[in-house]
């Protein structure tokens, strides 16, 4: 394993360089402020007049259409959604200039070739390990958070070195860069979404909360049991792992914990996750996911519609009601 902290960083790499920024969400805008506060000539990349080019305008930056803003940019990162990204690419493709570095935030459209950049380009992911508000709020109080970092193609072989900078500019460094390839953190971060993260703990907390009610438990109680208190044991494993939250909470839990836990994420389950990786390893998940986006994602509404219908829902939105201090929490 290879970490890379603010001594790696080469002084030369992207000295006095512009660096184009196209899209402004989450990630974009976060990248796009650190890198103009690390002293980058920064300029935004968007669509005209919609309400990203608005609020860049408004944070200070510099904003032009897409093709515009990559001309003379000596690296480029592409932050808009990953759907949308093959489309990009494909409108700048033409402006950008002769062995500059494209960067990525997520690795799945080179990955599984949804693009296929100019062979004298520079391909390169930094990946922050947090979404854009974390990234750029750390940056703030001097911190940053962790990036992974990989390249795809060197054509100058500088590549490596201008994403180290890159990093560096967002305040990754801080946090540590540590190497990988496109192929493990594109895998890694799609199973990691599907089986543990979103997926997982959204299906256990549903089921969770419909065993309790269907066996005749308020509904409201099963909310707080299997959702609202999920939070405080996600935030002992993120601060101290496991360990940390045995710590934390009491001998019956944790004696609970230990003979239940795997009865419920038991071998059946362990096999579904390797059948999840599989579809990911085998390009089988990507193939079906580009598929529903060009066929007017009707699967994907269905089941998302299905899932915001769930009874824990409407319990949920009521007891949040009278907890105004969740959102600031965060
Ligand atoms: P987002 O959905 O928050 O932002 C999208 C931005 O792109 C918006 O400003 C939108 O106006 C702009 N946009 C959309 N289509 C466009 C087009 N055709 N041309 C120009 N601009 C367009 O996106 P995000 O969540 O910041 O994701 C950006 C990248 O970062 C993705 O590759 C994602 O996988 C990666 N990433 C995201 C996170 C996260 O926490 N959100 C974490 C790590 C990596
Ligand atoms: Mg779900």
């Amino acid at each position: 394993m290879r970490i890379y902290g603010e001594k790696d960083v080469s002084k030369k790499a992207l000295k006095g360089a512009t660096i184009a920024v196209i899209g402004y969400g989450s990630q974009g805008r976060a990248h796009a402020l650190n890198l103009k506060d690390s002293g980058f000539d920064v300029v935004v990349g968007l669509r005209k007049g919609g309400a990203s080019a608005k609020k860049a305008k408004k944070d200070g930056l510099k904003v032009l259409e897409p093709a515009a803003a990559v001309k003379g940019a000596a690296l480029v990162a592409i932050l808009t959604p990953d759907t949308s990204q093959p489309a990009v690419y494909a409108e700048i493709k033409d402006a950008l200039g002769k062995n500059a570095t494209l960067l990525f935030a997520h690795g799945f459209n080179i990955h599984f070739k949804q693009i296929k950049p100019r062979k004298d380009l520079d391909v390169v992911l930094i990946a922050p390990k947090g979404p854009g508000d974390l990234v750029r709020r750390q940056y703030q109080q001097g911190r940053g958070v962790p990036c992974l970092i990989a390249v795809a193609q060197d054509a100058t072989g500088k590549g490596k070195a201008n994403a180290l900078a890159y990093a560096h500019g967002i305040g990754g460094t801080r946090g540590g860069v540590l190497e990988t390839t496109f192929a493990e953190e594109t895998e890694t971060d799609l199973f990691g979404e599907q089986a543990v993260l979103c997926g997982g703990a959204t299906e256990l907390v549903l089921k969770g909360f419909e065993v309790l009610v269907e066996a005749g438990y308020q509904p409201e109680v099963a909310y707080y049991e299997c959702l609202h208190e999920l939070k405080l044991i996600v935030d002992l494993l993120h601060e101290g792992g496991v360990a940390k939250m045995h710590q934390f909470i009491s001998e019956t839990a944790k004696w609970g914990d230990l003979l239940s836990g795997p009865r419920v994420i038991n071998r059946k389950v362990k096999t579904e996750m390797e059948g999840v990786l599989k579809d990911i390893q085998t390009g089988k998940f990507a193939r079906v996911w580009i598929r529903e986006n060009k066929t007017g994602k009707k699967k994907y509404t269905k089941l998302l519609n299905k899932d915001l219908a769930h009874p824990i829902e409407k319990v949920g939105r009521e007891l949040r009601a009278r907890m105004p201090w969740l959102e600031q929490a965060r």
